[in-house]
């Protein structure tokens, strides 16, 4: 296969970049793909572009969609439109659009699947859509479906002007809000790799409200846009998009850091995202780290050269440019050295699969080679050193500043986590202390769950273990009740709990458990200690137990005491022992 991009502005014009193809286009071809990319938003100029385009290759699929910002060969135009033309040799493609103002998005993407699953090798899909205006989860979703090795990849349409609404259109029609999509046949190799550099920052929030699929109203309780204005100092201004845009959420989703850019705030502090998220998932705020941009984008370039492309589409986020700015070349530069001819465009939002589920992207560029048939000689030099650096000392002040940050913020989440831990925990035994045992066993007793299953609990009290003390001494008498713990450890299941309830004295708390089977665990324990040889002399230790299953509606302090009163009984029935009574 071979691509031939052009760029149609004031020296070319789509004329003479026809011409251009004409002369080099191969004279047999399986199929010819002409992707439009474009800046131009009046529906008469992309019909008479595409109706010229479609007179001139009749048997060509054209699929467009509106930019705000086209790249060709690595290199950022203006206001322009790029031609890319993809001529296959073995590869059948296969155009179809759907018009999510008459179908909803579950329903096109069911109906695309169907289609996809008719085709005989099918390779892959890409698509065009307006992500702005509709929410293509469920669309994706029903993409995901597809056999693994079908890759799914595409971009979302955007315009300059915020204002304005893009659109993604062919020869037969313009969608406002719509995909199309394109079906790949035949002996294809399409191989995707996305990269962003964006990292997590701060600690993580939670979405406790939305309205939805992407409007979050709540963050942490909070209106979505306190997190913006607190920490990022970001107001609700007719700049808040273009402040936001650097710093989306990220989310971690299939092993993956996924990131969500807002696109707008309503009046009452919700934040209105371009792609879906949940209640429930943690976010945090996210920022471009330029070390790690580098990094990814390396790995990236490392991949595309390794897969020896014959053609290369590429769709970028708006916010990448946003957030380079002035040095939007560096992040394009591979593409521009690539030896390749290429063609993308900033997108609003990218669709990529991976780990079979299809996702809407932010913030990534993705970059989509084309090969037929087996790799050949690569013809892709990887001069990583020749990545331009930019403005070094802004960007090592960023990346200082956010590893300060990172950095400030694990030392706080461990300083917390050590609170929490000791505030919860008996710092000899690790087990749960007395306030959090009681507090555990007070909860089970209330819950309802605890009126329709039974909940045992036993309590045990070392026997003379001041005379272990005085003996062996308190070390070894310290030994004794963490080994004893341990015991207590070895033999409750997951969601039973064990505490020190005082000096010698511990309390198993066995949800779910009657009293006949909480009576063997007792036993098992007693026999456990005793048969032990953890004292010096290589003897063992014995305990007493009282054993009592709740009865619903009894009294905590009644339940308590009755506990209390059957281990006394087993100490002064000889101690070494269990007791235990129904009521
Ligand atoms: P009984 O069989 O009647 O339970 O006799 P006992 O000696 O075990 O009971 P008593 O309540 O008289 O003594 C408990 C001893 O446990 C007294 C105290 O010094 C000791 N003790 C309490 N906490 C710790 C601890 O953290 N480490 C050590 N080594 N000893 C402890
Ligand atoms: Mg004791
Ligand atoms: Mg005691």
């Amino acid at each position: 296969m071979k691509q031939f991009s052009f760029c149609v502005d004031g020296e070319h014009t789509l004329q003479s970049c026809m011409e251009q193809f004409q002369k080099s286009c191969p004279e047999e071809y399986s199929a010819i793909l002409i992707f439009v990319f474009t800046s131009r938003r009046k529906a008469s100029e992309i019909w008479e572009m595409t109706e010229t385009l479609q007179k001139a290759y009749p048997k060509a699929v054209i699929a467009g969609s509106t930019t705000s910002g086209e790249i060709l060969d690595g290199t950022l135009r203006l206001h322009s439109t790029i031609l890319d033309f993809l001529v296959f040799e073995r590869t059948k493609v296969m155009l179809q659009s759907y018009d999510l103002k008459k179908l909803q998005a579950d329903e096109a993407g069911s109906v695309l699947l169907g289609r996809c699953q008719r085709m005989r090798g099918l390779k892959a899909v890409g698509l065009l859509g307006t992500m702005k205006v509709c929410n293509v989860k469920p669309f994706l979703a029903m993409l995901s479906k597809l056999p693994e090795d079908v890759e799914v990849f595409g971009g979302g349409s955007d315009t300059y002007d915020e204002e304005e609404l893009g659109c993604v259109f062919t020869t037969a029609t313009i969608l406002k809000k719509g995909m199309l999509a394109i079906c790949f046949t035949g002996d294809l190799h399409v191989r995707l790799t996305a990269h962003s550099g964006w990292k997590p920052l701060g600690l993580p929030m939670e979405i406790t409200g939305m309205y939805g699929d992407n409007i979050v109203t709540e963050l942490d309780h909070q209106p979505a846009l306190a997190a913006y204005e607190k920490y990022l100092d970001i107001s609700r201004n007719e700049e808040f998009v273009h402040d936001t845009i650097e710093f989306p959420l990220m989310l971690e989703r299939n092993g993956h850091m996924l990131a969500r850019s807002p696109g707008a705030c309503t009046p009452d502090g919700a934040l209105i995202f371009s792609a879906d998220l949940q209640v429930g998932e943690r976010v945090w705020l996210g920022y471009g780290d330029p070390n790690e941009i580098e990094r990814q984008s390396a790995e990236s370039q490392r991949q595309i050269a390794a897969f020896a492309p014959e053609a290369i589409a590429f769709f970028c986020c708006i916010s990448r440019r946003i957030f380079f700015q002035n040095e939007v070349q560096s992040d394009l530069s591979f593409y521009h050295r690539v030896g390749l001819p290429n063609a993308g465009f900033y997108t609003y939002g990218e669709v990529m699969r991976t780990n079979r589920q299809v996702e809407l992207m932010n913030i990534t560029m993705l970059a989509v080679g084309f090969r037929e048939g087996e790799a050949q000689e690569n013809r892709i030099s990887l001069d990583v050193q020749a990545r331009e650096h930019g403005k070094k000392t802004e960007r090592s002040l960023i990346q200082r500043l956010a590893h300060f940050v990172s950095v400030t913020t694990k030392e706080l989440e461990e300083a917390n986590e050590k609170l929490a831990r000791m505030a919860t925990q008996d710092r000899l035994t690790e087990l749960n202390n007395r306030g959090e045992v009681e507090a555990l066993l007070k909860s089970e007793l209330d819950s309802p769950v605890s009126r329709m299953r039974p909940v045992s609990v036993i309590m045990l009290d070392l026997d003379k273990f001041k005379c272990i003390n005085d003996t062996y001494g308190h070390g070894v008498g310290d030994d004794v009740l963490k080994f004893t713990a341990d015991a207590l450890r070895k033999n409750i299941r997951n969601g039973d709990a064990a505490g020190r309830w005082g000096g010698e004295e511990f309390l198993l708390l066995l949800p779910g458990t009657a009293l006949e089977q909480a009576v063997s665990v007792a036993e098992r324990i007693r026999q456990m200690l005793e048969s032990s040889s953890v004292l010096p002399d290589g003897k063992g230790v014995t305990a007493s137990f009282g054993v009592a299953q709740y009865q619903p509606g009894e009294e905590y302090g009644a339940f308590y005491r009755r506990l209390d009163a059957l281990l006394y009984q087993a100490k002064h029935g000889g101690r070494n022992r269990v007791e235990w009574e129904l009521e």
